[in-house]
């Protein structure tokens, strides 16, 4: 087999993973003039976008009396989570989501809060969606088990409404905690909330996409969130397009 069938190949799967049922290849290698010679071709430039937003919220030594700033474990944060009544989601969970995955994971995927599945489960993007995360993350060669998985707000908001502007603020410290102890590499932002509350913006989905953002210097890489694509698969390129982004910058 060729180099050329190989990456063919691959790509397939790739979009077999997806879900995706057409076919859409890469643009092929740039053709030479007439008279040209590869050497005088331009090198080639990197498939990285341009930088968008940077957001550093103040780390937790400024609030060192903070309980949540004083964890030094994602289990802790998880315990301090399941006894959470800082916001009115407490009232109505049946179990806190607080994230899974290792400590060692060097993506994160951020989404916006538990559904009904995560709420009877305890844990994070299962479900279609999570089904839909796990194919994605499969097309870029990064099993679920390595990535640490988790959302916003740690409770389901009733009937799956979006998290509110007070229940993100109460909850927030806790998502800021995690990621300060796992330092990834790569933060996958899942949908507008999750995109908005890591870059501190009211900008759209649509025009936070296809920019090289960063959380307190760690890039962030905006998305759809899976359950959308589950609504339109229109949307599964694009975030195809997304995910390699996150893929090449963790390769780099
Ligand atoms: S959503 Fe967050 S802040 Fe609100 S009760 Fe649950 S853990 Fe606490």
């Amino acid at each position: 087999m060729t180099n050329g069938q190989a990456l063919a190949l691959q790509y397939l799967e790739q979009q077999r993973a997806l879900g995706g049922n057409s076919v859409i290849l890469p643009d092929p290698e740039p053709r030479l003039t007439p008279g040209e010679s590869p050497g005088k071709s331009e090198p080639p430039k990197s498939d990285l976008p341009p930088p968008g937003l940077s957001f550093d919220p103040p780390s937790g030594d400024l609030f060192a009396a903070d309980p949540v700033q004083q964890t030094r474990s994602l289990a802790e944060i998880a315990t301090l989570v399941a006894a959470c009544t800082k916001c009115k989601l407490c009232e109505s969970r049946t179990n806190t989501v607080p994230g899974e995955g290792p400590a060692t994971a060097r993506l994160v995927v951020v989404g916006e809060g538990p559904g009904r599945t995560e709420d009877e489960t305890g844990r994070p993007f299962v479900g279609r969606a999570g089904e839909l995360l796990t194919k994605i993350l499969a097309a870029i060669d990064f099993p679920r088990e390595q990535v640490f998985i988790c959302n916003v707000v740690k409770c389901r908001p009733p009937e799956n409404r979006l998290p509110q502007y007070d229940e993100i603020a109460a909850c927030v410290p806790y998502l800021f905690r995690q990621i300060e102890l796992l330092k990834p590499a790569v933060i996958l932002a899942m949908g507008g909330t999750a995109a908005q509350t890591m870059l501190n913006t009211k900008q759209s989905l649509g025009a936070l996409r296809n920019q090289v953002h960063r959380f307190r210097g760690i890039p962030v890489i905006v998305t759809y969130h899976p359950a959308a694509l589950l609504r339109n698969p229109n949307w599964k390129r694009p975030t195809w397009d997304d995910v390699r982004i996150a893929r090449l910058i963790l390769d780099s």
